[in-house]
């Protein structure tokens, strides 16, 4: 069985801890724009709330989370049973598709889309239906709705999508969730949905109130910054909740971790501050590499898609003799996360060198 799982490639690390390289390690230690971090620092208020839990390190968490998920389900107008926290929310997809597949069963996703999904999908025995994307790089709902059966357990929406950028619009994910019967679950996957700026992004809480076959993701790996800490969690109803919290591992979340996400929610305009500089950056790079020729797709994350197809290895090699460690998928294109401008001015003028070099 074990066979038939696919490999999580993580994005490449640099040598050192983080983002600059770790203690130790030299000034020009590579950039890591490989994982889609957030490139500032944790906040003082936040990295504090951390530091004071760590005096509770002989101690258990609170198993259920319950501050955490109060203010979670305050944040998003829900009940707090309709929410379900995990170390991340990768997990919290394995502990759902965990509570809901059955051996053959299906599960429907955009392709190429997050690479955990075929894991996460694999991992219970189901069997994944990958649906190749559309135009502009972006979920092809027509041919997603025509691709549920009565195999189907879930259909994953990944909104912006992980790796090429755009988002699911809100009269798209409409048309999916009245097009599939109302027992199969639509998990819309919103990782990155803090950097969206289209306001015809889809909108999964929304969705939510209104569909009880609706799950959202959410993570505070990206905009909150928290990578390190592993937390997400799962907006669901109420018994959809209940079967992932009953799948999902008992004291999964360290009080320490729940104590920064915490302290990262109370500092709330702080992050969209963080986010909207991305933001930024990101409009700011986007009308440059294409104007070097490159198809890059509308981004409403925190990264561009470079679809370079076969050369995307030799993409990622140039870019990290520069410095800048990428995220290639080889055949298909190269992953690039926003980072500081300094950084991504260097990747503008890496990328730009190798087009000109290697298009002549
Ligand atoms: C990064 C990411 C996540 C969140 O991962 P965590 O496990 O919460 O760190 C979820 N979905 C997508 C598409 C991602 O890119």
């Amino acid at each position: 069985m074990l066979g038939s799982i696919p490999t999580y490639k993580p994005g490449r690390a640099t040598g050192g801890v983080g983002a600059g390289g770790g203690p130790g390690t030299a000034a020009a230690a590579p950039v890591k724009l490989s994982s889609n971090e957030l490139p500032f620092e944790p906040l003082p208020d936040v990295l504090a709330a951390y530091r004071r839990a760590a005096g509770e390190l002989n101690r258990y968490p609170d198993m259920t989370c319950s501050e955490l998920v109060h203010a979670l389900a305050e944040r998003h107008g829900v009940q707090p049973a309709q929410v379900v926290p995990a170390t991340g929310s990768v997990a919290v997809l394995y502990h759902l598709l965990q509570a809901f597949c059955e051996a053959g069963d299906e599960v429907v996703y955009a392709w190429r889309s997050f690479e955990a999904y075929p894991i996460a999908v694999a991992l219970p025995g189901a069997v994944p239906v990958p649906v190749p994307l559309g135009p502009g790089a972006r979920h092809d709902i027509d041919a997603m709705i025509a691709a549920v059966t009565d195999r189907t357990v879930a259909v994953l929406v990944c909104t912006p999508n992980n790796p090429t950028g755009p988002v699911v619009t809100r009269a798209e994910l409409a048309r999916l969730i009245d097009a599939v019967p109302a027992d199969v679950l639509v998990v819309v996957d919103e990782a990155y949905i803090e950097f969206a700026t289209d306001g015809d992004a889809a909108d999964g809480p929304a969705e939510l109130a209104a569909h009880r076959n609706v799950v959202v993701l959410r993570t505070f790996s990206k905009a909150w910054g928290l990578a390190g800490a592993r937390v997400g969690y799962l907006l669901a109803d109420e018994a959809v909740a209940a079967a992932a919290r009953a799948c999902a591992l008992p004291f999964g979340v360290p009080y320490a971790s729940a104590e920064a996400a915490l302290a990262a929610l109370a500092a709330e305009p702080t992050m969209h501050t963080r986010v909207g500089l991305v933001v930024a950056e990101r409009e700011r790079l986007l009308p440059r590499l294409r104007s070097l020729g490159l198809e890059v797709p509308d981004s409403q994350a925190n990264f561009v898609w470079l679809p370079v197809g076969d050369r995307a290895l030799e993409l990622a090699a140039t870019t990290e003799r520069a410095g800048l460690i990428t995220r290639p998928f080889a055949g298909a294109g190269v992953r690039a996360t926003v980072g500081r401008p300094t950084d991504n001015d260097r990747l503008q003028d890496a990328i730009a060198i190798w087009v000109t070099t290697t298009s002549s």
